[in-house]
């Protein structure tokens, strides 16, 4: 008897886009980030879990299954964080994806492993164009998208997807799991065991991510709830606080439930979730101290005796920010290290004149735009300089094979340290340090630009997190970017609520 194998296509194009940052993500970016085609994309060796790697678990029970790889993208070469996508880069990778699909031939469904807060000049909901492009080629054939919870979306999604599924975890520990659900249920829908009913519902709020992570109140309290609809019959409840960095105009939360069958049930989960959002809005919209005031109150605690501290310097996404640093300087702070200042030229010009061991004095940080803050002048000596190997043994992306071309530290006296990085350099956990020499375990500060990722780790490592706002290209007080595309009505900066 002959076997009939079902198909199912896999693609990612994925970006968290942050409107607010300088540099356009222009197509030669994406190319030189990297795009793999084929086979190639379902390859997750050392790799860690992913969207991916879940959806190749759920398949590998089934024997009548196959994946077929059709595109998927790597983070762009870009300084910092993205800017706008160009036009011509989403038109090009997303007909790829559907030239790709078609090509193919018989196809009987198709996982997306999208992001949701990508943005892209001229096309106000990509996420979602990117679905439209699908179905014109697979007509009644269900898609499925996966999430980032940073995803910004609305009506359109709905409207063009079959299910919406989306993490519930910041830092993000659940793609596999969130990947490994959507492609259940795409294989008992395409055997006709499940019908795909989706509700969606927008509470208008736009928050920092900052305010985002989901094992602290409030988001804590939202993805319990989600979980008790899920003991309640529902596939999967999705609440995703979104990315306020994007000035588009589906920016904010978006609540998405998936049924079996049941719309009832599904519209009475979403409205549950969109009001319990609704009432925490003043705890996820509250501000944060800034570079000096943080980082007095940062010394007066580590002189109490709170230590170790991690600085959260959230709202540096370009890398060269230096507003953190000179205020640990000023105030005369001891055993910090300054995890990451990117500066490509000052690295250079060590690798070239300099080894370790060497006293240099180096301007460095605040090149990229004037957000970021002045350059530093620091002297210093070279304790490490090179390239650097390691493997995560953190939780996020625990397994991974991690290398940096070069980077370097220096040592500043009164166990200080700075990190010097070529681009943006966020550790995730102290393996990073480590591979560069650093004893992390003698440091009373370590200031980190992260938002709420490196949680997973550092919270197991440090008495305290302790998020600052300095000038930065994504703020706390969302009030102090100029947005042109958001809703009139989103608390707490749409017009409505700044009368
Ligand atoms: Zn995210």
């Amino acid at each position: 008897m002959e076997v009939i194998v079902l198909r199912i296509a896999v693609a990612s194009f994925s970006h968290e886009t942050c409107t607010f940052c300088p540099n356009i993500t222009t197509l030669e970016a994406w190319e030189r980030g990297g795009i793999r085609y084929g086979e190639s994309v379902l390859f997750t060796d050392r790799e860690g879990p992913s969207y991916i790697t879940g959806i190749k678990e759920a398949i590998s029970s089934e024997k009548d299954v196959e994946l077929v790889g059709i595109l998927r993208t790597s983070e762009p070469a870009t300084v910092g964080m993205g800017g706008w996508l160009t036009t011509e880069a989403f038109d090009t990778i997303s007909d790829r994806i559907r030239e790709g699909i078609k090509k193919e031939g018989n196809i009987d469904g198709v996982l997306l492993a999208l992001h949701g807060a990508m943005a892209v000049t001229g096309v106000p909901r990509p996420e979602a164009e990117i679905c439209r492009k699908v179905r014109r080629v697979v007509k009644k054939r269900p898609i499925m998208v996966t999430l980032d919870l940073h995803a910004n979306e609305d009506i359109e999604l709905a409207n063009s997807a079959d299910a919406v599924f989306i993490l519930k975890t910041y830092p993000h520990l659940d793609s596999h799991e969130i990947g490994r659900m959507a492609a259940r249920c795409m294989v008992e829908t395409i055997h006709g065991k499940f019908g795909p009913t989706m509700a969606m519902q927008k509470p208008k709020i736009i928050c920092a991510s900052v305010f985002q992570a989901s094992q602290s109140y409030p988001m804590k309290e939202v993805y319990s709830r989600c979980r008790e609809w899920e003991r309640k019959g529902v596939y999967c409840a999705s609440v995703a606080p979104g990315f306020a960095y994007a000035d588009v105009p589906d920016v904010g939360f978006s609540i998405f439930v998936v049924t079996n069958n049941d719309y009832e049930l599904a519209e009475k989960a979403a409205q549950d979730l969109s009001s319990l959002v609704w009432s925490l809005r003043a705890e996820l919209t509250r501000q944060l101290p800034k570079a000096k005031e943080g980082v007095t109150k940062v010394i007066e605690m580590v002189n109490k005796g709170v230590k170790p501290i991690v600085i959260a310097y959230h709202d540096d996404r370009l890398g060269d920010g230096t507003h953190i640093l000179k205020e640990l300087i000023k105030q005369g702070a001891r055993n910090f290290c300054s995890t990451s200042i990117a500066d490509p030229a000052v690295l250079n010009s060590l690798v070239k004149k300099h080894k370790v061991g060497d006293t240099v004095t180096v301007k460095i940080g605040g090149w990229v735009h004037p957000i970021s803050g002045e350059p530093i002048l620091i002297t210093g000596r070279i304790e490490y300089l090179g390239g650097a190997d390691w493997v995560e043994t953190g939780p996020m992306g625990k397994g991974a094979k991690r290398h940096d071309n070069i980077v370097a530290s220096l040592n500043l006296g009164d166990n200080n340290h700075v990190v010097i990085s070529e681009r943006l350099r966020a550790p995730m956990s102290a393996d990073p340090l480590k591979a560069i020499g650093m004893d992390v375990d003698s440091l009373d500060i370590v200031e980190i630009k992260s938002r709420v990722h490196h949680k997973a780790f550092w919270d197991t490592w440090a008495k305290m997190d302790y998020p600052i706002d300095p000038p930065g290209t994504t703020p706390a007080d969302l009030s102090t970017l100029h947005y042109e595309n958001i809703p009139w009505d989103i608390y707490p900066i749409g017009e409505k609520w700044r009368k």
